[in-house]
């Protein structure tokens, strides 16, 4: 019974999160939307552990879509991080604020960047694309990350700055837009770099808030250096890039771990 604690765990947190959120907005909303997320976060631990192939695969499907369609298409929601801006800009505690707060500035600290790894709809379906390890040395152009973030906040802050209208119709459309714009530009940098995660690597402005975050995450992989074989077939799976046989905080590319659990599922030692 004890492999299954790590889903009941994470069971246990998202419930408490929907019941805090409901009783104190008083919003049957939080209720549902965080039980959901939580039961299908579980079901893929679960699943996981059970040693069921596509179990991350199933959880990516069933949170990513929700939050695209259901979130961002029928609720209208901008879940992007100009989403983010615009609603701390009108100092709104809602939809995306909490949305970052539990799943890319606070939840990190506690599940990593798990959030990559199991639940973001533009890596959903980058994962569908036909290069999941990288084989090639990363490219120096991680600065992009910052130019992103940077353009978001600016575009947000000119709406706001410029008195612009209709505020919510350009945030719902700039969602869309947003979407559209990260997928295409997620799929030419997985052919290019024949690398379906390099958007997440060089692009993506939210790592500017997971990568310090899961610095410290408490969640973490850590290698049994006592059954290790030094096979190196952790690594040469990774998508990451991480040197996951390196225990230290630092070691290589270590923000960068989505617990994916490739790593894991193949080492032959279970060293991991
Ligand atoms: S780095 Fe960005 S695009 Fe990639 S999985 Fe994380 S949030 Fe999604
Ligand atoms: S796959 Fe396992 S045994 Fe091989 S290097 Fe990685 S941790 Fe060590
Ligand atoms: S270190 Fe393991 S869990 Fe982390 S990204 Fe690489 S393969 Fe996935």
């Amino acid at each position: 019974m004890k492999k299954y604690i790590l889903p009941v765990m994470m069971l246990a947190i998202f419930e408490t999160l929907a019941v805090t959120l409901w009783l104190t907005k008083d919003n049957l909303f939080y209720l549902f939307n965080f039980s959901y997320i939580g039961i299908s976060i579980s079901l893929g631990l679960f699943l996981f552990v059970r040693k069921y192939k596509h179990a991350r695969r199933i959880v990516q499907l069933l949170v990513g879509s929700y939050m695209l369609v259901y979130l961002g298409l029928i609720c209208n929601e901008n879940m992007q991080i100009e989403g983010f801006w615009y609603y701390l800009f009108t100092g709104v505690f809602e939809a995306a604020t909490i949305h970052y707060a539990v799943a890319k500035i606070f939840g990190p600290l506690i599940f990593g960047r798990g959030w990559c790894g199991f639940a973001c709809w533009t890596a959903m379906v980058l994962d569908f694309l036909p290069y999941r390890t990288s084989g090639a040395p990363r490219k120096k152009i991680g600065w992009i990350r910052y130019i992103t973030f940077a353009l978001s906040l600016v575009f947000v802050a000119m709406l706001f700055l410029c008195h612009v209208g209709n505020i919510e119709k350009i945030m719902f459309l700039a969602f869309i837009i947003g979407n559209v714009l990260y997928y295409a530009a997620g799929i030419a940098l997985a052919f290019l770099f024949k690398d379906n995660r390099a958007f997440c690597k060089y692009v993506c402005p939210i790592t500017v808030f997971l990568k310090p975050m899961s610095y410290f995450s408490l969640f973490r992989i850590e290698c049994d250096k006592s059954k290790c074989i030094s096979c190196g077939k952790c690594e040469r799976v990774c998508p990451m890039d991480v040197k996951i046989t390196d225990n230290s905080r630092k070691r290589e590319n270590g923000t960068e771990c989505i617990l994916c659990m490739e790593c894991k599922r193949v080492c032959p030692k279970d060293a991991l």
